[in-house]
C-alpha cells in the first residue's frame, strides 16, 4: 500500500510532461502558421517553437537532428497534417508511437469540407488555413486537445480560442468586403503552387497553381505553356509569386505569356505556406491574410 502511494505521488508530481522551469507547456509546431495558432490558443500557458521559419516550404522540409531533439523534448507536438509536412510523416509517427502527444490540426475539419486531391497520400489538399471558417474549427479543436492534456487550463484555452475566432470573424468581414470590389470575371488567382484552393472555396475564385498542389513536383514546360494559353485567353492582368516557392517558375510563365503578345504583371508576393518574419505585419496569421487579400485585390482590380 505504501509503495503504491509512493509511486502515485511520484508520477503525479514528477515532470512526466517535462514542463519548463517557468511553468509553461512546451509546444513544438511544424510551420509558422500552426505555431501562430498555438500561440493564440495556448496564450500565456504555453511556450511555442516553430521548426520551420519564414519562407520555408513545408512540402520539402526534412527534420534535422536538432528538430528531432526539440520534438522529443516537447510536451506536445502540433502539425498541420494531410501530408502538408510530407517528408516528416515518419518522424511524427515515430513520436506518436513512442507515446508523445502529437496532434494534427487538420483533424478539426470534417472530410466533407476538405478538397480532394490525388497529389497526396492523404487524398486531400492540406492548405486548410486559407478558408477562415476551417481555421476557426482548427482553433476550437486546438483548445479541445490542449484542454484534454491540461484540464487545469481548459477554460483558459477555450476563452483564448473564442477571442481568436472573433478576430477571425472580423478578418472574414474585411476579406469579403475587399473581394467584393472585384467582379466575378476578375476572380482568377494564378500563383506558383496550388495553395489557394480553400481560398477559392471561400471567395468563389478560380484558382490555378503552376506547380500542382505540392511543390515536390516541378512545373514542366507543358504546364507553363498550358497556363500561358489560359492567361492569354482570359486576359488575366496579374499573376503572383509566393514567399515559400522560388519565383523563377512564375517569371517563366510571365515570359511565355509575353511571347503570345500579352503582358501579365507580377501582382506581388503572397504568403502561402509560411508567415512573414516575426515582428512584421505579415508575421502573424491575421496580418498575413490581410496582406494577401490586399495584394490580390489591388493587383487584379487595376486591369
Ligand atoms: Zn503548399
Amino acid at each position: 500500500m505504501l509503495a503504491f502511494t509512493a509511486i502515485t505521488i511520484l508520477s503525479s508530481c514528477g515532470s512526466q510532461r517535462g514542463e519548463e522551469e517557468n511553468g509553461k507547456i512546451n509546444i513544438v509546431a511544424t510551420t509558422t502558421i500552426v505555431a501562430d495558432l498555438m500561440k493564440n490558443v495556448g496564450g500565456s500557458k504555453v511556450n511555442v517553437t516553430a521548426l520551420m521559419g519564414p519562407g520555408v516550404d513545408p512540402h520539402l522540409y526534412k527534420a534535422s537532428e536538432g528538430d528531432v531533439t526539440r520534438l522529443s523534448r516537447a510536451d506536445m507536438v502540433f502539425y498541420n497534417g494531410l501530408h502538408l509536412e510530407g517528408k516528416m510523416v515518419d518522424v511524427l509517427e515515430k513520436l506518436e508511437h513512442g507515446g508523445k502527444e502529437v496532434v494534427a490540426v487538420a483533424k478539426a475539419v470534417n472530410e466533407d469540407k476538405l478538397i480532394g486531391s490525388t497529389e497526396y497520400a492523404s487524398s486531400y489538399d492540406p492548405h486548410i488555413w486559407f478558408n477562415i471558417n476551417l481555421w476557426q474549427k482548427a482553433a476550437a479543436y486546438t483548445a479541445q486537445e490542449l484542454g484534454k492534456a491540461y484540464p487545469e487550463h481548459k477554460a483558459a484555452f477555450e476563452k483564448n480560442a473564442e477571442t481568436f475566432n472573433r478576430k477571425l470573424d472580423t478578418l472574414k468581414q474585411f476579406s469579403h468586403s475587399k473581394i467584393n470590389q472585384l467582379n466575378p470575371q476578375q476572380r482568377v488567382l494564378v500563383t506558383a503552387h496550388d495553395a489557394f484552393n480553400y481560398f477559392g472555396q471561400q471567395y468563389d475564385f478560380k484558382v490555378v497553381g503552376l506547380q500542382g498542389i505540392s511543390t515536390s513536383s516541378e512545373a514542366g514546360v507543358k504546364d507553363v505553356q498550358n497556363l500561358a494559353d489560359f492567361i492569354y485567353k482570359r486576359k488575366i492582368g496579374a499573376i503572383f509569386i509566393e514567399s515559400s516557392v522560388p519565383e523563377r517558375n512564375i517569371k517563366a510563365l510571365q515570359e511565355a505569356v509575353k511571347a503570345k503578345g500579352f503582358h501579365t504583371k507580377i501582382g506581388g508576393e503572397l504568403y502561402s505556406d509560411a508567415l512573414g518574419s516575426p515582428g512584421t505585419g505579415e508575421g502573424t496569421y491575421l496580418g498575413m491574410y490581410r496582406h494577401n487579400i490586399n495584394t490580390i485585390v489591388d493587383a487584379l482590380m487595376l486591369e
